[in-house]
């Protein structure tokens, strides 16, 4: 399949450096984690990565266990679309995976942050995906029985070997960031991004300070679940949608729509329609005002989501009025 990106495409985005390091991210970027699985339907999937790169969302972000029920699906779907014509664009990319969580059978790939689990994982990704590399590779779940040292170490390996340019984590605290800041400085590895969740409706890293720390201390942030899996989307405004991911048996995450939070969700979204917004558009910009957040990592399952989202980039400033008014409802 022949594929022509739209050449204005880096007009249409904002790109911002990544921490203190030199590498400029989107303001939005693209997850794998839902839709990219294989019982998702391939032409949207495809239609969605080349409408984002359409849009200047160059930074791709997956992991080796995303396609769930069949781990690793993901990579080798997006394999699958870097083959179908945009391998010649693979270094406009950035591509990101991670290791930490389940991902085979028995000790050596169930969660953890050893160097066997850790070097053997990316090694697969890299060859699910095809790519002798990827830009970022990261921790994906702090682990509290693994020296912290031996998954420095093998983060710090993976760059020396070729195999990542950066190296990040995900789901570390502030106190567990600084440590592992502190050994990858001794190694001089490339640690330039933290992955945390991030949304108006969870606001963690502002009470564990974690956000501060990482501005402070030259480290970017990759936000997911800004949207909240959906929530501060107009999905679940007047009902459920059964082509939503409650609608298509997320129980979890149906279980936590009370009454309650639809009516705060609608609150908010008179204010997005305020500020000539839409829920999502305002959720988006709402993380991007916080000064720590480099990108927001956004899942979708249409292009029309990814174009709406997107849009969020024309007011991304916020009155104080306005923030006041989005604080008390929070
Ligand atoms: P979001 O909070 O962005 O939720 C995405 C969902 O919101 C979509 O699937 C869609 O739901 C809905 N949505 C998105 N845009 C719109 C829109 N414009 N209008 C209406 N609904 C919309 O994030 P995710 O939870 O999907 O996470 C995003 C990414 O973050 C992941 O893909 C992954 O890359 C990363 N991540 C990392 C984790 C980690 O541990 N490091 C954990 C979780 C995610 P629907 O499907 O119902 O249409």
């Amino acid at each position: 399949m022949m594929y022509t990106p739209d050449e204005n495409r880096y007009e249409k985005m904002i790109y911002t450096h990544c921490g203190k390091s030199g590498l400029r991210l989107p303001k939005i970027s693209l997850g794998f984690w839902q839709n990219f699985g294989y019982q998702s339907d391939f032409a949207n999937m495809e239609e969605m990565v080349h409408t984002a790169f359409d849009l200047g969302i160059n930074h791709f972000d997956l992991a080796n266990n995303y396609g769930n029920p069949y781990n690793g699906s993901a990579e080798e779907n997006f394999g699958r679309i870097l083959d179908r014509g945009m391998r010649p664009f693979r270094d406009e990319m950035c591509i990101s995976t991670k290791a930490g969580y389940e991902m085979w059978d028995g000790p050596f790939g169930d969660r953890n942050g050893s160097r066997k689990y850790l070097i053997a994982s990316l090694d697969q990704s890299l060859k699910r995906m095809k790519l002798d590399y990827v830009d970022i590779f990261y921790h994906h779940v702090y682990d509290p029985d693994t020296p912290l040292e031996e998954t420095a170490s093998a983060l710090d390996q993976v760059v020396r070997q070729g195999k990542a340019l950066y190296v990040g984590i995900s789901n570390y605290n502030r106190e567990q960031t600084a440590k592992m800041q502190q050994l990858l400085t001794e190694l001089k590895t490339p640690f330039i991004i933290n992955q945390p969740s991030y949304s108006m409706l969870n606001r963690w890293i502002e009470e564990d300070g974690l956000d501060d720390y990482a501005f402070e201390n030259g480290i970017g942030l990759a936000v997911f679940s800004p949207l909240s899996q959906g929530f501060l989307t107009d999905r679940y405004l007047h009902g459920i949608p059964k082509d939503s991911r409650i609608g298509k048996g997320n129980t979890w995450l149906g279980d936590q729509l009370s009454e309650e939070l639809v009516v705060k969700l609608n609150c908010l979204n008179d204010i997005a329609s305020k500020r000539g917004q839409t829920l999502s558009e305002m959720a988006l910009a709402w993380c991007l005002s916080n000064k720590a957040v480099t990108t927001v990592l956004v899942g979708a399952s249409s292009p029309e989501q990814i174009r709406t989202n997107t849009a969020c980039l024309k007011n991304l400033d916020f009155s104080e009025d306005e923030l006041a008014e989005i604080r008390a409802l929070l």
